[in-house]
C-alpha cells in the first residue's frame, strides 16, 4: 500500500484541498451532497412554502367568518327567544319598522341586520339573506354567491358555503351558513297574518348569515411570510454548508499532513516525530497509530535486513557467503555477452584442518578472521571474495579479458597468504591453493563454473599445493572418473573385491618375524589393483570405511589365526571407525570369531585419531587396551603434536614414519628425529617400528640407533596371505645369510 502511495503523485488545489489522482476529496463528498440537500431545501419551500402559508391563513380566516356568522345566529335566536317573545306577551309589538312606531320594538331579522351593519367595518360585513318573500323585503334578488349557498344550504342545514371572490378590486372572502328556525319564529310566523308561509316548522332553513372579509391583508402578509421563511431557510442552508466545510477543512488539514508523511515515509525518508500527535481526537489516534506502525515497520526492517545479511553472509568474517556469491556469479554471467568477462577463483587453506585441530577452534576461527581480511586485501572495487564454507574461499574478478589478469590475482593471493599469521600469540604458517575458471569459456551455469575452479583448486592441491591452477576439461573427466569409483566402491564389499596383504615386521635384536601388517587392497574389474592410497579417503567420504574396516579386521584375525603363535597382526584403523562407536564391537567379534588371542592383535592409529574428540577416542582406546589388544601410532613425526599424544596414552608401539627413514642419509634433522623417537620410545618401553626401510643401509643404521623393528621392501612387498609362509621362510634365510657376514651386517 505504501508503494501504491508513493507511486502517486501528490497535489493540492488552489483552495488547499488534497487530490489524488481519480479521487474525490473527503471534502467533496462532504460539500456535494450538502448542497444537494440544502438546494432541494429551498427548491420546495419556495416552491410550496407561499401557497401553503395562504392557505392556513384563509383557513383561519374562514374559521374567523363562521365563528362571527355563528354568533350572529346566536344573537337572533336569543333575541327572539327571550326579547320578542317576552315583549309580545306583554303586547308590546314587534315590527320591521319599528324604528317609525315609537312603542314597538325590532323583529328578530330586522334586528340582526341593523346589529351587523351596526358592527360592520371596513374589512368586515355581516347580512342577513333569504329568498323568502316578507312583503317588507319583496323584490329582494340574490347574487350568485348567495343563490350557491342556498341551495347547497337547503340540502345541509349545518353545513357552511365558502368562496373567494373579487368584488370592487378587492379580494373578499365570504362565508355562509344556515339561519334556522325556532319555536318562537315558527309560532310567530306560522300565526302572522303578513306571513306569506303558515307552515314553517322548527329547523327550517329560513335564510343565510353571511360575512363577507376582506383577505387581500390576509394573503399578502401569509406571501410576505412565506418569503421570509425562504429567505432564513436558504441562510441557514448556507451557513450550515459553511460550517461543514470548514468543519471538513479541519480535518483535512491533519489528514493532509499524515498522508504527506506517509508518502514521505514511503520514499524512504525517516520522519522523526509525526505531526499531530498529541490531538485527543480521533485524528491524533490516527497519528500516533501511524507512528507506532512506523516504530513497527522500521524495527522490522531493521530485523529483516539482518535476517537478509546473515542469510548472505558469512557469521564469521562478515563475507559474503555461498548463497550471494552464487547470486553475483549469476548476474555476472548475464552480462557475459555484453562482453563483460569474469573469473572464479577458488582457493582452500593447506593445513588449516591440523592448525584448527592442534591450536583449537578459537585460534582456527581467528586465523579465518585473518585471512579474509589479507583476501579482501587482494581484490579490486566490484569484486567479490566470500567465504563459502570450512576454510573454502571463492574470489570473482570482473573484466578478465587475458588470463594473466586472473593468474597475477592468484599470485597476489598466494604471496599474501604465505607471510605467517600471528593469531592468537601464534605464529602460523598457511599457504594457499587456487583454482581458476573462465567464463565466457569455461562453463555457461554458475554451479558448473563453481565445479570448474574447485576441480582446478584440486589439482592445484594435489600437485603439492601454494600453487594454482587453470581449469581444463580434462579435470572434469578425472572427477567424473572418481564419481565413478566411489560408485563401485560401494559395491567392493558384496563383490568380494577386496584382498589383504600382509607386509612383514622384523625385529632388530633377532632378525625374527614379530608380525605382519595388513594392508588392504582392492581388485577392481576394469582398474586392476587400486592402492589405499586412492580409495580409503573416498571410503571415508562415502561413509563405507566402517563396514570396509570390520571386513578388514575379521579377515586379518581369521588369517593370523593360522600363523605361529609368536607371530602378530597389524591393522590400520580409518578415524571414521572411532567415530562409529561400534570399533569395540567389531574388534570382539573379530577375535571371538577368529580364536586369535587379543595379544597377537595390533592396531595401528594415526595422530588424526587422537585429535577428533578426546576424551571418547582415549575411552575407545581404553577399552581394546583392556581386551589386551596392543596399540600402536602409526606415521609418527608427521603431524603437528605428536608427542603430547604419547603423554596422553600408552601406546605400545611407535611406528617412524617413512619420510625419516627415507631422508636419513642426506638429512641431518630426520637423522636426529629418528635419534629422539627411538629415545623416547626406550624410555617410555615402547617398541619404535621404522617403516619403508629398503636398504641394507638403513637397516643397519637403524639398529646402530637403537630403533627395535622394522618394516619395508628390504623384507619384503605387502603380499597376499598364501605368501605368508614364503615370506617368513625366506626372510629366515635372508637373515642367515646376514649372520653368515657378520661383517656385513655391522
Ligand atoms: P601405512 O599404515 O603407513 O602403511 C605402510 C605403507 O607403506 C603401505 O602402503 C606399504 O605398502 C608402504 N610401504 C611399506 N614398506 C615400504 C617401503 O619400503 N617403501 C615404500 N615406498 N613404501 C613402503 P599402502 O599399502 O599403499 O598403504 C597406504 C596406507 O593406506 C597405509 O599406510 C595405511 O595408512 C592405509 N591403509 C592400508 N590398509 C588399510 C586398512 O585396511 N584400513 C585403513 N584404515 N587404512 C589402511
Ligand atoms: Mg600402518
Ligand atoms: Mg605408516
Amino acid at each position: 500500500v505504501l508503494d501504491e502511495i508513493a507511486s502517486q503523485p501528490l497535489t493540492f488545489s488552489k483552495t488547499g484541498f488534497l487530490r489524488f489522482p481519480g479521487r474525490k476529496s473527503l471534502l467533496w463528498s462532504l460539500a456535494v451532497p450538502t448542497c444537494m440537500v440544502v438546494a432541494l431545501v429551498v427548491i420546495a419551500v419556495g416552491a410550496f412554502m407561499p401557497a401553503a402559508v395562504v392557505e392556513a391563513a384563509l383557513d383561519d380566516a374562514v374559521m374567523r367568518s363562521v365563528h362571527t356568522a355563528e354568533q350572529m345566529r346566536t344573537l337572533r335566536s336569543f333575541y327572539s327567544e327571550h326579547v320578542v317573545a317576552a315583549a309580545v306577551r306583554s303586547g308590546v309589538r314587534a315590527s320591521a319598522t319599528y324604528k317609525t312606531e315609537p312603542s314597538s320594538i325590532p323583529v328578530p331579522t330586522t334586528f340582526v341586520l341593523d346589529a351587523a351593519e351596526a358592527f360592520s367595518t371596513d374589512s368586515i360585513k355581516v347580512s342577513l339573506v333569504s329568498p323568502y318573500p316578507w312583503p317588507t323585503r319583496a323584490g329582494r334578488v340574490l347574487d350568485r354567491f348567495e343563490t350557491d349557498a342556498w341551495t347547497h344550504l337547503a340540502g345541509t342545514p349545518d353545513g357552511r358555503f365558502v368562496r373567494r371572490e373579487r368584488v370592487g378590486g378587492r379580494e373578499v372572502l365570504r362565508v355562509a351558513i344556515g339561519d334556522r328556525m325556532d319555536a318562537s319564529c315558527v309560532a310567530c310566523h306560522n300565526s302572522n297574518a303578513l306571513s306569506p308561509k303558515r307552515d314553517w316548522k322548527v329547523g327550517d332553513v329560513r335564510g343565510l348569515i353571511e360575512v363577507v372579509t376582506s383577505i387581500d391583508a390576509v394573503t399578502r402578509g401569509a406571501e410576505q411570510l412565506s418569503w421570509k421563511l425562504v429567505v432564513s431557510i436558504v441562510l441557514a442552508g448556507s451557513l450550515l454548508l459553511v460550517l461543514l466545510l470548514l468543519i471538513g477543512m479541519r480535518l483535512i488539514r491533519p489528514l493532509r499532513d499524515l498522508t504527506a508523511v506517509i508518502h514521505l515515509i514511503a520514499g524512504g525518508h525517516d520522519q522523526e516525530t509525526l505531526p499531530h500527535l498529541d490531538r485527543g481526537d480521533e485524528l491524533g489516534t490516527v497519528a500516533r497509530a501511524l507512528q507506532s506502525l512506523q516504530e513497527q515497520t522500521k524495527e522490522r526492517a531493521r530485523a529483516e535486513a539482518q535476517i537478509t545479511h546473515m542469510a548472505r553472509h558469512d557469521g564469521l568474517t562478515g563475507l559474503p557467503n555461498r548463497v550471494l556469491f552464487h547470486q553475483e556469479m549469476q548476474r555476472a554471467l548475464t552480462r557475459v555477452h555484453r562482453d563483460e568477462p569474469f573469473a572464479v577463483l577458488c582457493l582452500d587453506l593447506d593445513r588449516f584442518k591440523s592448525v584448527n585441530d592442534t591450536l583449537g577452534h578459537p585460534v582456527g576461527d581467528a586465523l579465518l578472521v585473518e585471512v579474509a581480511q589479507r583476501l579482501k586485501t587482494c581484490i579490486r572495487e566490484g569484486d567479490m571474495v566470500a567465504r563459502l564454507g570450512g576454510d573454502e574461499f571463492a574470489l570473482l574478478q570482473h573484466g578478465t579479458r587475458d588470463p594473466t589478469d586472473a593468474t597475477s590475482m592468484a599470485e597476489r593471493i598466494i604471496g599474501a597468504l604465505s607471510t605467517p599469521c600471528l593469531v592468537s600469540g601464534h605464529t602460523i604458517l598457511i599457504g594457499t591453493s587456487v583454482g581458476i575458471a573462465f567464463a565466457p569459456g569455461d562453463e555457461s551455469d554458475a554451479d558448473d563454473l563453481l565445479k570448474a575452479a574447485d576441480m582446478a583448486l584440486y589439482r592445484a592441491k594435489s600437485d603439492g599445493g601454494g600453487t594454482f591452477r587453470l581449469f581444463e576439461p580434462e579435470m572434469d573427466a578425472r572427477m567424473q572418473a572418481r564419481r565413478l569409483l566411489e560408485i563401485d566402491l560401494g559395491l567392493a564389499l558384496p563383490n568380494n573385491e577386496f584382498q589383504v596383504y600382509y607386509q612383514p615386521i622384523v625385529s632388530l635384536s633377532d632378525y625374527r618375524v614379530t608380525g605382519f601388517e595388513a594392508l588392504l587392497r582392492w581388485n577392481h574389474p576394469t582398474q586392476g589393483l587400486v592402492p589405499p592410497s586412492d580409495f580409503i579417503p573416498i571410503a571415508e567420504e562415502i561413509g563405507a570405511i566402517s563396514s570396509i574396516g570390520a571386513w578388514v579386521l575379521g579377515t586379518a584375525c581369521a588369517d593370523a589365526a593360522r600363523w605361529p603363535d609368536e607371530i602378530k597382526v597389524a591393522v590400520n584403523l580409518s578415524p571414521m571407525q572411532f567415530k562409529s562407536r561400534m570399533l569395540v564391537a567389531d574388534v570382539v567379534s573379530a577375535l571371538e570369531a577368529s580364536g586369535l588371542p587379543a595379544e597377537r592383535l595390533e592396531i595401528e592409529i594415526t595422530e588424526t585419531v587422537m585429535l577428533q574428540d578426546t576424551a571418547t577416542t582415549l575411552e575407545t582406546l581404553n577399552q581394546l587396551r583392556s581386551l589386551g589388544v596392543r596399540i600402536a601410532m602409526d606415521d609418527f613425526g608427521t603431524g603437528y603434536s605428536s608427542l603430547s599424544y604419547l603423554r596422553r596414552f600408552p601406546f605400545n608401539k611407535i611406528k617412524i614414519d617413512q619420510c625419516f627413514i627415507r631422508d636419513m642419509s642426506e638429512e641431518h634433522e630426520s637423522m636426529a628425529v629418528l635419534r629422539a623417537i627411538t629415545g623416547l620410545g626406550a624410555n617410555l618401553g615402547m617398541v619404535t617400528t621404522a617403516e619403508g626401510v629398503e636398504t641394507l643401509e638403513q637397516l643397519c643404521r637403524l639398529r646402530a640407533e637403537g630403533c627395535t623393528e622394522v618394516q619395508g621392501y628390504f623384507f619384503s612387498k605387502p603380499k597376499p596371505v598364501e605368501e605368508v609362509a614364503n615370506m617368513l621362510r625366506s626372510i629366515a634365510r635372508q637373515m642367515g645369510s646376514l649372520y653368515d657376514a657378520p661383517g656385513k651386517a655391522a
